[in-house]
């Protein structure tokens, strides 16, 4: 079958099959066809890979940083020779057209390591003078870090939380979505080639239950979790019952907010890419496009004219830009969106029609004169779905704006620019663009606030959620004791 690995799982520096866990069949979601069959990791395979992981720890936690860099920088020049056999798998993996994964996944996984790398030698910890006595602080690393990963993203989501954890001087067991299981094992595969110890960074597949038992166990030390906010609360409680470090990156229903005074085509080229890149499955999305009423209907105009040139397609093919969904269930989630948006009289300003070929296919949808109560304002949807809203002034737009439980990203096209910064900081959001949507360069801190998320992915602040200070007081000076 096209996409078959060598084997389900990475353990230890190699491919493991384990047939007694449940098979899990990797579907392509243009075709329907099934292209590989794994198995989900039994409860023995678990135990071992946990076991083994925290041993190899120890060894890899004791190395040098510019050692640990080094091979991570390895392996980012590994996956960029090799981004367009890289890009191929992630297509077949996720669907998503092969144009925005040669630029997207396997590049963005490889930025992480370099920079991540690039951060290993210089984790330091500070010296703090105290009379003639001192205080020192030890950045050290957690331990066994486990990496829980949604579909729309499996390579870069792999790498970004391999990135850092590795960097520190963790183990990680990452478990892809049981969606996209392919990907994390290729990013398994070259970190050993550069020269991981085997252990560090192993891959088991499998749905929420093996995630529930790497969770569960006590030798993990922490959780990084991408998916829903239903999850999120799910996985939060049981790390929280071990009191185990989190991350949590989870859904959104981000707004854009488009004023009078923006660039017509720079403002709809970011409702575009906000809404309907990856088919709109992404986390950060723009889904709630609040445009003022002076630019609206030139605004509708031209970004009608625009989407109809989506190229709907075959994914492989480097001129397709607009591919399926996930599975048939995502679909029928997005479906049910839509006649929910048309039954609480939202107006389906373009698209909102099945496709009739195999896969999951729909076309890209607008819907105009949203209020702020339909179910589409509210609900994320994850597909790709644009709620067109209309404002009048900027006190009201960001007051609406925030009345949502969510708070991933948020964006403002405006050519004024104390507006523009005036207007982001009242945004409750952790992502935020000015004149622009979804950039996501490791050197920005990515994650949400409210019901969205807990921690930071990327930049030097990731460093704080994969290491941990001790302090070390060493006294120089006669102990003065009571008795
Ligand atoms: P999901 O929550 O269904 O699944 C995410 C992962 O959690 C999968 O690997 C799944 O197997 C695992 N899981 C499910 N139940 C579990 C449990 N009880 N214990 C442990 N693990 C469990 O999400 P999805 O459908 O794969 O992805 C879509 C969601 O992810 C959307 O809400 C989207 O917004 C969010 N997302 C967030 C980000 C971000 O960075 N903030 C990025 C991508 C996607």
């Amino acid at each position: 079958m096209i996409g078959q690995p060598n084997a389900s799982h990475f353990v230890n520096g190699k491919y493991v099959e384990d047939t007694s866990g449940q098979e899990l069949d990797v579907i392509y979601p243009a075709t329907g066809e099934v292209i590989a069959r794994l198995h989900e990791a039994s409860r023995q395979l678990i135990d071992q890979t946990i076991h083994q992981a925290v041993r190899a720890q120890k060894m890899w936690a004791a190395k040098s940083g510019a050692e640990r860099g080094r091979i991570l920088r390895r392996a980012a020049d590994l996956i960029r020779e090799r981004n367009r056999d890289l890009s191929v798998l992630e297509t077949y993996d996720t669907g998503k057209p092969l144009q925005e994964t040669l630029v997207a996944d396997a590049t963005s996984g490889a930025d992480a390591l370099d920079y991540f790398g690039g951060l290993a030698a210089n984790l330091a910890g500070e010296h703090i003078q105290l009379g003639n006595d001192w205080v020192y602080t030890r950045r050290e690393p957690l331990g066994l870090c486990v990496g829980i990963g949604a579909w729309n993203y499996p390579t870069q989501i792999a790498c970004w939380k391999a990135a850092p954890a590795l960097a520190c001087g963790n183990a990680m067991i990452f478990k892809p979505s049981e969606e996209t299981p392919l990907c994390a094992l290729k990013i398994a595969e070259i970190l050993s080639e550069a020269g991981l110890p085997p252990g560090i960074f192993n891959v088991l597949q499998g749905r929420g239950k093996v995630g529930e038992a790497l969770i569960n166990d006590p030798k993990v030390d922490k959780v990084s979790l991408t998916g829903s906010v239903p999850t999120g609360r799910r996985v939060y409680a049981m790390a929280a019952a071990g009191m185990k470090h989190v991350t949590m990156e989870l859904g959104g229903k981000s707004p854009l907010i488009i004023f009078d005074d923006a660039d017509l085509d720079e403002a709809v080229s970011g409702a575009i890419l906000g809404n309907f890149y990856s088919s709109g499955q992404v986390c950060s999305n723009g889904t709630r496009v609040f445009v003022q009423t002076g630019i609206k209907e030139a605004f509708l105009k031209r970004l009608q004219e625009r989407v109809a040139n989506a190229i709907i397609g075959d994914p492989q093919n480097e001129s397709t830009n607009f591919g399926p969904l996930i599975n048939a269930r995502q679909l029928d989630i997005v479906q049910n969106y839509i006649a929910t948006g048309k039954s609480e009289g939202a107006r389906l300003l373009y698209g909102g029609e099945i496709i009739d070929r195999p896969g999951n296919w729909i076309t890209p949808t607008v819907f105009a004169d949203i209020t702020d109560d339909m179910t589409i304002a509210i609900e994320e949807i994850f597909g790709p779905v644009m709620a067109v809203l209309d404002f009048e002034t900027e006190a009201e737009v960001i007051a609406r704006a925030n009345t949502t439980e969510f708070g991933l990203a948020a964006g403002v096209f405006t050519n004024d620019l104390k507006r523009g910064h005036r207007v982001i900081a009242q945004l409750e959001a952790g992502s935020c663009f000015i004149n622009s949507y979804n950039d996501a360069p490791v050197e920005a801190p990515f994650g949400g606030v409210k019901q969205s998320g807990v921690g930071r992915e990327n930049s030097k602040a990731a460093i704080e959620h994969y290491s941990q200070l001790k302090s070390v007081y060493v006294r120089m000076t006669p102990i003065e004791a009571p008795y």
